[in-house]
């Protein structure tokens, strides 16, 4: 990982970036965007390393020299890094306190987010930030000369956390000091202030493709391919919702959907009774993943009944029938409501509504939808 090749797609972005650092032309102040569970972050730092690559020709890492080989284990002096931190105490903590286990996680995962990392750090659901006292570090840290290489990185991960703060920081990304590159990766443009962006030469990573996080899944996750494959299509181009599905053996629980909505065309109350006693024995998040399970598999639906044959449909092998087998059984108006009424279930069970209850009505709605009547509340 952390080298050019080891990045998916992006090839034109890839090519532009090499081109750039090839030539010495890579501008001091970037900005990597992109949105949730891309390649950015992987993109960002293997550019660092480019960047202090000694014999990098044609902007490729050469993988021999002493900075290819410290900034392949991460302890390159001369790459520095700044993310939002939950503080400890009242003691001024910087982002420093915290690098070993940022690292250590980046590391496990080049594709986490910043929810991954604050609830590594506290299991409280605080909200990370970028603190005043860590922009004067960061200021700090710029303004010293290199440790061994002819440049110094700073690569700032979700400036998105500075909120008021950003203003410190925008005399050192007009002006950084000589031989320093600057490096932001953010995923939320709406969220920095325009005096940032418009000091940054921006490169916007795309979201990555289903067969993307399917390879990473199964080379770098060491995933079997059938569950690479289920996960992928599920995550809809972010990495971090695919690994999401591998808590709590979510994947495994596809099943009961497809189960619910046989009972629910059938309409056998105590059939639907007893499983909703059994859904209700899972925990919220699976609760959650069952009723996402749904609308992708209803939204499969959909495209076998309107484009059979012109694309692949992201289920499972064996759920293909079964979709097929539902289609002619649905109208398109009540695949739709089925959707709506699925991400309102979600909703509900986010705030713990009487899950059981709540159920057996929509277990009702469900079955008119069969009927081809549109459920009037
Ligand atoms: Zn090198």
């Amino acid at each position: 990982m952390f080298r050019l090749e080891d990045i998916k797609g992006l090839d034109s972005l890839k090519k532009e970036i090499s081109t750039l650092v090839g030539n010495g032309q890579f501008p001091h102040t970037s900005l990597f965007i992109g949105p949730e569970g891309n390649e950015k972050l992987h993109l960002a730092y293997t550019t660092a390393r480019l960047l202090l690559c000694e014999n990098g020709l044609d902007g490729a890492l050469c993988g021999q020299c002493s900075a290819c080989k410290k900034s392949g284990h991460f302890t390159h002096p001369d790459i520095l890094f700044s993310f939002p931190f939950i503080k400890k105490g009242d003691s001024d903590s910087q982002s420093n306190d915290f690098l070993m286990d940022w690292k250590a996680l980046f590391m496990s995962n080049p594709y986490m987010t910043v929810f991954d990392w604050a609830s590594q750090q506290s299991e409280e659901n605080k909200i990370p930030n970028i603190t005043a006292f860590e922009c004067s570090q960061i200021i700090r840290k710029l303004n010293m000369r290199p440790y061994e290489a002819r440049h110094k990185i700073m690569l700032i991960w979700m400036p998105e956390y500075l909120g008021k703060e950003s203003n410190r920081l925008l005399k050192i990304l007009e002006e950084p000091p000589e031989d320093t590159y600057i490096i932001l990766v953010a995923e939320d443009t709406e969220k920095i202030l325009n005096t940032i962006l418009s000091r940054c030469q921006l490169f916007h990573v795309d979201p990555m493709q289903t067969e993307e996080i399917e390879a990473v899944l199964m080379e770098f996750f060491k995933k079997s391919p059938e569950d690479a494959r289920s996960a992928s299509f599920m995550a809809r181009g972010n990495m971090a919702e695919a690994l999401s599905l591998f808590n709590e053996g979510n994947l495994e629980k596809n099943e009961e959907f497809v189960k619910w909505l046989r009972l629910c065309y059938n309409f056998n109350h105590l059939e639907i009774i007893k499983w909703i006693e059994h859904f209700a024995t899972y925990s919220k998040e699976v609760r959650k993943y069952i009723l996402k399970f749904g609308i992708h598999f209803v939204s499969e639906m959909l495209h076998i009944k309107y484009n059979y044959g012109s694309g692949k449909v992201s289920l499972p092998a064996g759920m293909i029938d079964t979709a097929t087998r539902l289609c002619p059984l649905l109208s398109f108006e009540s695949m739709e409501e089925l959707v709506r009424i699925l991400d309102r279930e979600i909703y509900l069970t986010e705030r713990n509504c009487n899950a059981k209850m709540q159920l057996l009505y929509t277990s009702g709605k469900i079955h008119r939808l069969f009927n081809g009547k549109r459920f009037v509340a």
